[in-house]
């Protein structure tokens, strides 16, 4: 280890004092050595991985506070219009490495590490991602920091700093087994606290109508408990822009300390209580993905955040002078999903109780201010709080839910006279049998703008799950399809792929991602197609490694790649996906010498510890490959790998391997999907349903370079209305049957035939999401897809047009098409002073 080429050489006399943040070499080895001493007080001898991972982290992130504070002195000077991403979820992954991008100093920091005899990529992989989210929602959430940054739009992102994120995922004799996420342990160098801006957040208790000082009537909330939210602070830096803007995350802790209480009534005990109860808010995410639970604690998590947000916006607005008339005007918040929907009834409240607004100027600023995203059509993921629940948490905001109500239901009325049942049906307020609050139609009134997040599922909103809303307030309604940062999920986990597309057609498409139709130019050179599946096999390579090792499994490299990785859940149907690798199982045991695509089927996923079904899809994933893999007549032909613990970490590694992509979702029920935009950007085929995204990817890459299969949405909903009956597709199809009869008789699992029943009875009984009726298409789709690779050139070329044609899907398009569309907000340029001077200031 060389950290210093000389130790006793005194630190002083070598350090530029102007120079304290520089990017050479020299500055950083010298600054990753300061840190390593002064901050994690190791010397090299004795220092762990994690003590270099923090040196380094510290090393960068004094890089990105002086773009940090420029930004935020620049937004205070302008008062600049600000976006308020509000968000339950931020899967943010791993930050170092992104940093380096988004600096600029990924190789020189790569150079100085290996100068000091330190692997860089060690050093990456040393750290705790923050998996504060549980997919595609809050994924989106960070993808979309990256770009408000790389856009130079002022914004910033407001969730909860749970303290422990998303379970890790485990396999023990090929069940899911949950173990807790303590991404803290180690500490977390991005982060800032900053508990001088805490604030407290009222909850319980009951309300009191008296006079004021005035004797003009208000409401009071008379709270049977407080708690503190204290603000975490992470910069998010913009791709070689000097923006950094703020993601503030909330932790709860207790008003008072414990002893506080004790010395007041001597309940020392139950004070320590009281204390736990309160930091219990931020302590742990829901591990729910597209469910709503109803859980009391999931509602106090979301009042928490929200109500610590608004206020921390209403400080802003304070310290810059801008007054509380003007909330709609200073800033926009984007509801990402209905989980922040509290935050309507909140701003009214403290519009109106704390800062003596009218009802109607409060509500002219709400309803200018909110705008909402829709990310599910699931019924059973549509949020509603039990009304007792929600009053007992909540007794204020129930009251103005219901004052909001009573106007918006006078106005349906102005609208559309004499149609009670419309009214029931819109109605905030569920009557038809415990009494629910909808959380999702509170949105809607309270926002100026309603969005789907691909095109397909905007229409079915305005059809179907919204189509009232639709009715009552067309204007509101807009599509802005999901896209994903190519910063992290192609400069940072390409690193091959950009290597050859940056000799080919340079790097503008890091900004400007349609410059990637560049490469349509080259997909006919037998020399770039060669390189190009060079590149994908050294990729593939890597993989084969990790799994190796993770495993013990030996894969084919030359096998095709196909993945699905997602969460585990039924719409998405990895089971069909089972289902097709069963069926070419059955066909190698009909006849062994049969020819076959040699195949790898890569699974990756959580499921919700409780949604019983998805376990038990990951135990038959298991289960299927445990026969398939060891089976002498399929001679290494197929194989079935299951990848636990899928991550963004993760997800960076396995994105770039894949050369065919399941969406197989059933048509109507994927909202958008992103995962399916990763794997094209990096060069996979799509097999897919038309659902979500796919849709949009189909026209934008050209049908003959996506395989197609399955039911459309119409056709879904025909089926259903006239009838569905899975058995019949089963006692039609020989090969469907066989799969099915394989499962049912305990084939995959040592003869127990009732291992796997409840799946079985569920395919061949009401089929939700209709997997029978689907199965034949995509299996002769899935047949089209191996003749293909076989075609060795055909199969290159799609890979480089899928790449070439995906530059609608960053986020900086979709970001753009929010600001331009209806945020209403413009970039502002951040100069890079020398460095805020604190002595310049103090003197
Ligand atoms: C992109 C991503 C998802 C979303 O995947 P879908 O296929 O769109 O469901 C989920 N988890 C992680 C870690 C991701 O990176």
């Amino acid at each position: 280890m060389q950290i210093l080429p000389n130790s006793s050489e005194p630190l002083k006399e070598v350090r530029v004092e102007d120079d304290r943040t520089g990017l050479s070499i020299e500055t950083l080895k010298r600054a990753f050595a300061d840190n390593l001493f002064y901050i994690q007080g190791k010397f090299p001898e004795i220092a762990s991985r994690n003590d270099f991972y923090m040196a380094l982290a510290y090393t960068v992130r004094d890089r990105l506070l002086r773009r940090w504070l420029n930004t935020a002195e620049t937004y205070t000077r302008n008062a600049s219009r600000t976006v308020a991403y509000m968000s339950a979820e931020f899967l943010m992954g791993p930050q170092l490495g992104n940093n380096l991008i988004n600096l600029g100093i990924y190789d020189q920091v790569n150079q100085a590490m290996k100068e000091l005899g330190l692997d860089l990529e060690e050093l990456l992989e040393e750290e705790e991602e923050p998996g504060l989210g549980n997919g595609g929602l809050g994924r989106l959430a960070a993808c979309y920091l990256d770009s408000l940054a790389t856009l130079e739009i002022p914004s910033l992102g407001y969730g909860i700093r749970y303290e422990f994120g998303i379970f890790e995922q485990d396999i023990k004799d090929g069940w899911q087994v949950e173990i807790t996420d303590k991404w803290l342990s180690a500490g977390n160098p991005w982060e800032l606290p900053r508990p001088e801006w805490s604030v407290e957040v009222k909850l319980g208790g009951h309300t009191e109508m008296r006079a004021d000082e005035h004797g003009h009537f208000k409401v009071y909330w008379l709270p049977d408990k407080i708690v503190k939210g204290i603000p975490y602070d992470t910069p998010i830096l913009g791709y070689k822009t000097n923006t950094a803007n703020t993601l503030r995350l909330w932790k709860a802790e207790a008003v008072e300390s414990f002893d506080f209480y004790a010395f007041d009534s001597g309940d020392y005990l139950g004070a320590v209580h009281q204390k736990t109860v309160s930091e219990n808010i931020s302590k742990v995410l829901y591990p729910n993905d597209n469910s709503a639970q109803g859980k009391e604690l999931r509602l106090a998590q979301q009042i928490f955040f929200v109500s610590c947000s608004l206020k921390d916006m209403t400080r802003i607005m304070a310290g810059q002078n801008v007054p509380l008339e003007q909330f709609a005007d200073k800033f926009v918040i984007q509801l990402n999903d209905t989980h922040p929907s509290v935050a309507i009834p909140e701003l009214m409240r403290l519009l109106i109780d704390e800062h003596n607004m009218t009802w109607d100027q409060a509500w002219g600023i709400t309803k200018k201010t909110f705008a909402y995203t829709n990310h599910t059509l699931l019924p059973e993921a549509l949020e509603r709080w039990p009304i007792s629940l929600f009053g007992r948490m909540l007794p204020r905001h129930l009251e103005i839910i219901y004052e909001i109500n009573n106007r918006f239901l006078d106005e349906v009325r102005m609208k559309f006279p004499d149609d009670v049942d419309r009214l029931r049906r819109m109605s905030l307020i569920d009557e038809s049998g415990e009494r629910y609050v909808r959380m999702a139609f509170l949105a809607c009134v309270g926002s100026y703008s309603i969005n789907g997040v691909a095109a397909l599922h905007t229409e079915l909103l305005q059809k179907d799950v919204l189509h009232d809303f639709y009715e009552m307030y067309p204007e509101k309604f807009n599509n802005k399809t999901n896209g994903i940062t190519p910063r992290r999920f192609m400069v940072l986990s390409n690193p091959r792929l950009c290597k050859l597309l940056h000799s080919k057609i340079g790097d503008e498409w890091v900004k400007n991602l349609y410059e990637l139709r560049k490469l349509e130019g080259f997909v006919d050179d037998p020399e770039f197609r060669h390189q190009w599946r060079q590149m994908k096999q050294e990729i593939k390579q890597d993989v084969v490694d990790y799994i190796k090792s993770t495993t013990g499994i030996n894969v084919n490299v030359n096998s095709m790649f196909d993945i699905q990785a997602k969460r585990f859940h039924e719409y998405k149907r990895q089971h069909l996906n089972v289902l097709h690798i069963i069926t070419l199982y059955n066909r190698i045991k009909a006849n062994p010498n049969i020819e076959i695509t040699p195949r790898t089927f890569l699974f990756g996923g959580k499921a919700a510890p409780g949604y019983y079904m998805a376990k038990l899809i990951i135990k038959l994933i298991n289960s299927v490959g445990d026969i398939v893999n060891r089976d002498p007549d399929v001679r290494d032909r197929l194989k079935v790998v299951f990848l636990k613990d899928f991550s963004v970490k993760f997800a960076q590694k396995i994105y770039p391997a894949a050369e065919l992509s399941e969406q197989i979702s059933t048509a109507g029920k994927e909202a958008s999907g992103t995962g399916n935009m990763k794997f094209a950007l990096n060069g996979a085929i799509t097999i897919g349903t038309l659902d979500g995204a796919n849709v949009e990817i189909l026209e934008e890459v050209g049908a003959e370079n996506f395989f197609l299969c399955g039911l459309t949405t119409e056709e879904v909903y025909a089926l259903k209305a006239k009838g569905y009956k899975p058995w019949e597709y089963y006692k039609k199809d020989p090969e469907l049957k066989l799969a099915i009869d394989r499962i049912a008789s305990g084939f995959f699992s040592h003869g127990d035939p009732n291992l796997f029943k409840p799946l079985v009875d569920h395919l061949l009984g009401n089929d939700q999401y209709m997997l029978m009726a689907d199965y034949r298409s995509y299996i002769d789709t899935q047949d089209e897809v191996s003749q293909a690779y076989r075609d060795i050139d055909r199969w290159t070329r799609m890979s480089i047009l899928n790449v070439a044609r995906m530059g609608k899907f960053s986020s900086d398009r979709s970001i753009r098409d929010y600001c331009e569309d209806f945020w209403k907000i413009q970039p502002v340029k951040i100069d890079l002073k020398q460095y805020v001077e604190a002595t310049a200031i103090l003197h």
